[in-house]
């Protein structure tokens, strides 16, 4: 029989990672909305969202009912809860979650601080085995074990618990109570790509089991230490799943940006022939993405910004344009086709004089949503939708944010409702 070839996944976690992030908002809506975007891109799993957090709840509810529906196309959504039995209980009383990621961390300085100074390895061992097996016991599809700081983790200390070797200790148990993956995360971003590829290939071969990488972009790492990472798992045998984000947007710097990942994989020196990324990714769908996830972020796309910045097909130098007009190749890797750069993905405010939102009534509502060619029949309950929609983001919708509204109006009136006792939007 064939052996299933290895690939590299994109596990995004723009709804996660980079919504914590310091300065950075959007409503849930939105977020459901680039959930959407993701799964319509063929993106393998989105970590969405925190289960342990009631105003999460309805979100989190509402998303996987989506997913039912088709609506994220075959994309998993995953939760983050910290690594304790406390988190994973939590998470299954207030939402109906099956995949799960379980995060602690793993460096004796974080550790030390977090936990205490008595802390040792093997109460954060205990810690973990424990949060696993009561998630495997609840029936959880697929857990992931992240070791936060993991990066970090290698360096020797005094206290045998912490030697260089406690990752690998880490790992295995984690494997032994039923962890299908392990995140290694660069939390600082302090690894380069010799020494990820070493680390992510020893653990990985060790261990045997998947390896996520999870790299922030503090020294400008973040893209280059995931894919070498990635390829360190690959050369041990096991898939790898790289943790991205759309625009590179989250903790401080950032972390390893979607579409420049995806790039790498497929035009980098060397990959470009291996066909090691996910077949079902759909990269002509990236741009509408990240046009949409700029807009409603409030951060606007750098011009020299990898794959989408506007300066990227553009060429002013003489050799340059001479170079380009006699053959694209001669200066461009890919192509703005090959990312779905053109006019019908812009994301944009609906082209009508009237426009809707948290202060409009129905004349203009029906009137918007005929120049749209969508018939509503629920008009009442679609405005009321709409004015609030319109509250929680604070800017204009966009028309496929209207349409999105009076196609899932159930699910939508959900998600607008951030407390869990909250109905009154569902009449
Ligand atoms: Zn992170």
């Amino acid at each position: 029989m064939k052996e299933k070839k290895n690939r590299i996944y994109i596990l995004d976690v723009t709804n996660r990672d980079g919504v914590q992030t310091a300065n950075v908002v959007l409503s849930k809506f939105q977020r459901t909305m680039v959930n959407h975007y993701l799964g319509e891109m063929g993106i393998y799993q989105s970590e969405f969202g925190f289960p342990t957090l009631k105003h999460e709840q309805n979100y989190v509810e509402a998303n996987l009912d989506l997913a039912k529906k088709g609506v994220m196309n075959n994309m998993i959504l995953e939760g983050w809860v910290r690594a304790v039995p406390e988190d994973v209980k939590k998470a299954l009383e207030l939402t109906n979650i099956e995949h799960i990621n379980l995060s602690i961390p793993t460096s004796q300085i974080m550790v030390k601080s977090k936990f205490g100074a008595q802390t040792e390895g093997n109460d954060i061992i205990k810690m973990m085995t424990e949060a696993v097996s009561l998630a495997k016991e609840y029936g959880i599809k697929t857990i992931g074990v992240n070791a936060e700081d993991a990066s970090r983790t290698k360096v020797k200390g005094n206290n045998s618990n912490f030697d260089e070797d406690f990752l690998l200790h880490f790992a295995r148990e984690a494997k032994k109570h039923g962890a299908d993956r392990i995140r290694y995360c660069d939390t600082l971003g302090y690894e380069r790509t010799p020494s990820i590829y070493e680390s992510v290939k020893r653990l990985a071969g060790e261990v045997q089991l998947p390896i996520e990488l999870h790299c922030h972009n503090d020294t400008g790492y973040a893209v280059a230490n995931s894919v070498e990472g990635a390829m360190g798992a690959i050369d041990a045998g096991v898939d790898a799943y790289i943790n991205t984000t759309v625009n590179g947007i989250g903790e401080r710097a950032g972390n390893a940006d979607l579409v420049a990942v995806i790039l790498a994989i497929k035009h980098a020196c060397g990959l470009e022939e291996q066909d090691i990324l996910d077949p079902n990714i759909d990269l002509t769908k990236a741009w509408k993405l990240c046009n949409y996830t700029a807009n409603a972020f409030g951060i606007p796309i750098p011009m020299n910004k990898i794959g989408i910045g506007s300066n990227m097909y553009s060429h002013e130098s003489g050799i340059h344009a001479d170079g380009m007009l006699k053959d694209r190749r001669n200066y461009e890797l890919y192509s703005p086709e090959d990312l779905g750069i053109n006019e019908s993905n812009q994301i944009k405010p609906v082209k009508s004089n009237i426009s809707t939102g948290e202060f409009g009534g129905i004349k203009g509502l029906k009137h918007l949503y005929e120049s749209m060619g969508v018939q509503i029949d629920n008009e009442r309950e679609v405005l009321k939708l709409v004015q609030y929609a319109n509250a929680h983001n604070q800017q204009p919708l966009t028309e496929e944010e209207l349409k999105f509204i009076a196609k899932y109006p159930a699910q939508v009136a959900d998600i607008l409702s951030l407390s869990p006792k909250d109905h009154s939007l569902v009449s």
